[in-house]
């Protein structure tokens, strides 16, 4: 078997450690990226093909039993899922997770930071593009910026181990910008994050163009802030399962907090070398790089069969985990899929 189970680890054929799962627990979502919802949109999936939050709870159980040690709720939306905290106390019950994540666009997050964070939610990402109303308006086709700033400020009162901003580049629409929002994350002890822009859902919602490559987003940053230079970081506390690559500021002028973000950079500087996460979609199928459409259907092994189908299901998977990914800068490349059926 190409995985090594007996050690307690999840090893796939490059010898990666896999120790990371994202969980989408829906594929809907509230709002209407342009980067990341295709214009014909996309049918939702039917109701019985969804995994509940007990289906959830066993798949994970298997993961953790394997050597997966952190958890990552993501979506579609995953606020959008009634009673999301139900999920997370369910998650937080398994002997062996020792970190869980959620990931949000904000948009329900003011009424629903205290329970995720009782439940046990540790860490927690969201998505702001931009700080002009209008514009998140046009980005999000229906988002509301005053809602997400209050999400955030509720966040921080209930004390999470780590709050980050995820914030897409786009160049034309937010290059102005990026300076703008780490002066906005750091005066509010929250870490910036700058995602490069991604060829998904067949390259429908891609413009060549508009990528921002790493290189121009730390230059950005840089001359955002006068004569500070970004010199390489080790993340500290924001450091999560993830891929980010982290930067500090040094020099210039400083803000009186540490002048730390992160890039992911998918396109131009690739991390597959040291790709150790998995994608289980809201129906059940595990992806194991989000930029091929080759999956393994767990839905029908644990409904259908038992845990050591499941866990043959897995071991699948991550046989065939391939060792990278072929975006292209013209944006092609990418897979079928679109980021809101297996969440960023
Ligand atoms: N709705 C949640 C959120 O907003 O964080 C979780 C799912 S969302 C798909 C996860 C992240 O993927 C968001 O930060 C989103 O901006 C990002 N994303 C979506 N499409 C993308 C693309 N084509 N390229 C790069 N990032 C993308």
């Amino acid at each position: 078997m190409a995985i090594a189970l007996a050690e307690g680890r999840l090893v796939d054929p490059q010898r990666r450690v896999i120790d990371y799962l994202r969980i989408s627990v829906t594929d809907r979502c509230n709002y209407r990226c342009t980067y990341c919802i295709p214009e014909d949109g996309r049918a939702p999936v039917a109701r019985a093909d969804v995994l509940s939050f007990e289906e959830i709870a066993t798949l994970a159980r298997a993961f953790v039993t394997l050597g997966v040690r952190r958890l990552r709720l993501t979506g579609g939306e995953p606020t959008v899922r009634r009673d999301l905290p139900a999920l997370v106390r369910l998650l937080r019950a398994l002997p062996g997770v020792e970190e869980l994540a959620l990931s949000t666009n904000g948009h329900l997050l003011a009424a629903l930071a205290a329970p995720l964070r009782a439940a046990g939610v540790d860490r927690l990402n969201v998505s702001l593009d931009t700080l002009d109303a209008q514009k998140f308006r046009r980005i999000t086709g229906r988002g509301e910026l005053a809602r997400v700033l209050a999400g955030l400020e509720a966040a921080r009162d209930v004390g999470f181990a780590s709050i980050k901003l995820n914030t897409v580049a786009v160049k034309g629409f937010n290059d102005g910008e990026l300076g703008a929002l780490c002066t906005f994350a750091w005066a509010r002890g929250i870490v910036p994050r700058f995602i490069e822009l991604m060829p998904m859902a067949a390259g429908q919602t891609f413009i060549p163009g508009e990528l921002l490559a790493a290189a121009e987003i730390r230059a950005a940053v840089a001359a955002a802030h006068g004569g500070a230079r970004v010199v390489a970081d080790d993340g500290g506390a924001a450091r999560g399962a993830g891929p980010a690559r982290y930067h500090r500021l040094e020099g210039g002028q400083d803000v009186g907090a540490p002048r730390r973000f992160g890039i992911i950079s998918p396109m131009t500087e690739h991390f597959c070398d040291s790709c150790n996460r998995l994608r289980l979609s809201a129906t059940g199928a595990l992806h194991a790089c989000l930029a091929h459409d080759d999956a393994v259907d767990l839905r029908g092994p644990l409904r259908d069969g038992g845990p050591r189908a499941v866990v043959a299901a897995i071991a699948a998977a991550i046989s065939r985990k391939r060792d990278g990914h072929e975006f292209q800068l013209v944006g092609l490349g990418g897979p079928r899929k679109a980021m809101v059926q297996i969440g960023g």
